[in-house]
């Protein structure tokens, strides 16, 4: 599948970012990372890199906001950074959203670059063009669309991540396998999850959301498929966001909406009950069980009506016609939503 000439996948970074910069002429270079990557990525790209300023910031999610963006914007100034200038965001989907955000606002745009270091950031984050931060408490609520001039995947950053990382942006390639490749789900499920090929998958689910994301570039339609397992996911994962050791990863909460949300096909779609049954089984493999206590659910069922793709007091959902092939804008209930989540609780026993 042909891939846009902005994505490059590399096996040796060095080489392909150096020849990047050699042939354009920035009059000055920035990386922007956090403390984790500075340590375990930037080595990985340094020699190629000509003289630049280093911006380092926390990591985490809670930094993804507007006072850091300040700090960005104002390193940039204080090295008066023109129009001709180029950062290079070096980091998970915390650092590129936020450092595209960041090089698309200053003095009206300058290039940026992403050199996606996660899984999670590689297979979803390093397409589509979506840039932002989150305000107040909501994600991603400010932001544009904007493509970076180059994203240069190499697998080799993986190494340094722990497990509990990998898993989460498993969830991903298994969501992009879900509705789009029914025979690579199938394929998946044969191979033991220590055994898959995190590179070759990760050029598949790229494939695949760039597939989608070309025929609906601003979320109008097709593109909303990408959403599957999101709906009740990110309301998972926003409820626990700020309950101390009750906070789950991206990954961990859309593992659990996907499980919801493959019930919810089953209730509204021809999605049959053996593919229920395939899909839970499967996901439960990788991600264990974690029971939603039923006091949480209303709270959850608030936050699903929240969503950013609901019209009006109908819950709109991305939902599976069968494994491989998904649709969009279906309209489900509350206590529809809150029956999925009841469906994910009794699922310990299945194997
Ligand atoms: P992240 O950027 O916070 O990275 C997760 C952790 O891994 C951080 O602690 C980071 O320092 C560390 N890390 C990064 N690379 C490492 C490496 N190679 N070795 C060791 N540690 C490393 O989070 P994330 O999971 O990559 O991304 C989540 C963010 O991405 C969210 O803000 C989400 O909104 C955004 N996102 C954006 C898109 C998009 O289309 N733009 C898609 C999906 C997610």
């Amino acid at each position: 599948m042909k891939l846009p000439d902005n994505i490059v996948f590399s096996d040796n970074i060095e080489k392909d970012l150096g020849e990047f910069l050699s042939e354009r002429n920035y009059s000055q270079i920035a990386v922007l990372a956090d403390e984790n990557t500075v340590k375990y990525c930037f080595p990985l790209i340094e020699k190629a890199l000509p003289q630049h300023t280093l911006i380092v910031i926390e990591s985490g999610e809670e930094q993804k906001n507007i006072d850091t963006c300040m700090r960005i914007w104002g390193a940039l100034t204080d090295a008066a950074f023109d129009r001709k200038s180029l950062l290079i965001n070096l980091g998970g989907g915390v650092i590129g959203d936020m450092g595209g955000f960041c090089a698309s606002t200053y003095k009206r745009g300058i290039d940026f670059v992403n050199i996606p270091t996660t899984l999670l950031a590689q297979v979803d984050a390093s397409i589509g063009g979506k840039l932002g931060v989150d305000f107040n408490k909501y994600k991603n609520h400010i932001g544009l669309f904007r493509n970076p001039e180059k994203v240069f995947l190499d697998a080799r950053f993986f190494d340094t991540l722990s497990d509990t990382e990998k898993r989460s942006g498993f969830a991903e390639i298994i969501k992009h396998c879900l509705i789009r490749d029914a025979e690579k789900f199938d394929e998946l499920t044969k191979t033991p999850y220590e055994k898959l090929n995190l590179a070759e998958l990760t050029r598949h689910s790229v494939e695949i959301k760039n597939a989608v994301v070309a025929e609906d570039p601003t979320e109008k339609g097709l593109r909303k498929i990408l959403n599957f397992g999101h709906t009740v996911g990110h309301a998972i994962e926003s409820y626990y966001l700020d309950k101390p050791g009750k906070k789950l990863l991206h990954g961990e909460a859309v593992a659990i909406g996907m499980i919801c949300e493959a019930w919810l096909s089953m209730k509204k779609l021809p999605f049959s009950h053996e593919e229920l049954e395939r899909v839970t089984a499967y996901i439960l493999s990788i991600y264990g069980h974690r029971p939603i206590p039923g006091q949480d659910i209303d709270e959850i069922i608030k936050l699903v009506k929240q969503d950013k793709k609901n019209e009006g007091d109908k819950i709109n959902c991305s939902l599976l016609h069968r494994i491989g092939d998904c649709t969009f804008d279906i309209k489900i209930e509350n206590r529809d939503a809150a029956s999925s989540i009841e469906y994910y609780n009794s699922t310990t026993g299945i194997k």
